[in-house]
């Protein structure tokens, strides 16, 4: 199914704020994100930057009809020098009365081995500009009836948690399991539903979100979760979920946020497509 490529926007930044030492909070305002369109609360957004640092500009949406798919082959097509930065973000919070959407950018503990969008947040000033595509696809899939949310991820995923923890109605529960480095990057959310949040603190070895998910007592009853973070730790989960604690494939989301030595412009891996044909699976089977 061909998808339509999202408006594109110029947002300048109006806002920016530390949430933690590690976490920056940039709000963004345009005229355009008026039109922008609440869909679940990990909806994403991609963030375009300039090499040169100036406006970033990308190609127009084809029309042969071929949507997104056709776009991003045009958008490959730019010379790499020239070709702005595409990066993954999460909506934190979208006002469309002001036109104004808050983005929480995780900034990486060593700047030299940051990348243009942890460097970029790390120095945003009001007035620069970022370009916006979206809001598109969601992946939160919303379950039917009333089961206990698990929520699984690492700083990267704080905003879709926190959002969806802060959306969630009175007389629902929600558990997280939450990876930072430290106490200092911990956040507080507040929620009309019963929220229990645990708190792991990075080990260095990648294994520190799975083994808190392996030693953890899942709620009694139905349960859906949700995973995101560091791609590798993200299939441990999955796989721990499904395989020893015989969650239905289909009651869990799962996305890697990003991938240990390898940038958003990195091909992806062959662990990635697999990842990729199983979500579209558990989408598209999810009653
Ligand atoms: C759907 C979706 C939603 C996302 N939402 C958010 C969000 O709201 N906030 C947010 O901060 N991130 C979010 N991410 C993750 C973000 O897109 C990646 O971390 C991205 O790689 C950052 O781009 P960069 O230019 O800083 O680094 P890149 O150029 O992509 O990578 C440079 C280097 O940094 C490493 N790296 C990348 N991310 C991290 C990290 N978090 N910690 C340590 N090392 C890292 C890479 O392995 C690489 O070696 C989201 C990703 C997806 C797919």
């Amino acid at each position: 199914m061909t998808q339509p490529l999202p408006p594109y926007v110029l947002g300048r930044v109006a806002g920016v704020e530390p949430v933690t030492p590690l976490m920056r909070r940039i709000t963004l305002e345009a005229d355009d994100l008026r039109a922008a369109v609440p869909i679940a609360p990990d909806q994403q957004v991609k963030i375009f930057l300039a090499r040169d640092g100036g406006v970033p500009e990308i190609p127009g949406a084809p029309d042969d009809g071929s949507g997104v798919a056709g776009w991003f082959a045009r958008y490959l097509a730019v010379p790499e020098e020239i070709r702005p930065w595409m990066r993954s973000y999460t909506v934190r919070a979208l006002d469309t009365a002001t036109g104004r959407m808050v983005i929480d950018f995780v900034l990486h503990e060593d700047d030299q081995h940051a990348g243009p969008a942890s460097r970029w947040a790390a120095r945003a000033a009001l007035g620069d500009v970022v370009g916006v595509l979206g809001p598109a696809v969601a992946t939160y899939r919303t379950p039917s009836g009333e089961p206990v949310r698990l929520l699984v991820g690492d700083e990267t995923a704080l905003p879709a948690i926190g959002a969806t923890v802060e959306q969630l109605p009175a007389g629902t529960r929600a558990v997280v399991v939450a990876e930072v480095t430290g106490p200092g990057e911990e956040q507080q959310w507040s929620s009309a539903a019963e929220v229990s949040v645990h708190w792991v603190h990075r080990t260095g070895d990648g294994d520190a979100l799975p083994a808190a998910v392996r030693a953890a007592e899942l709620p009694e009853g139905a349960v859906f979760a949700w995973v995101a973070g560091e791609a590798a730790a993200v299939r441990a989960v999955r796989r721990h979920l499904v395989s020893e604690r015989g969650l239905d494939k289909r009651g869990v989301s799962f996305t890697g946020y990003w991938r240990r030595d390898l940038t958003q412009d990195d091909a992806p891996t062959e662990q990635d497509m697999a990842d990729a044909v199983e979500q579209m699976e558990d989408t598209t089977t999810a009653g």
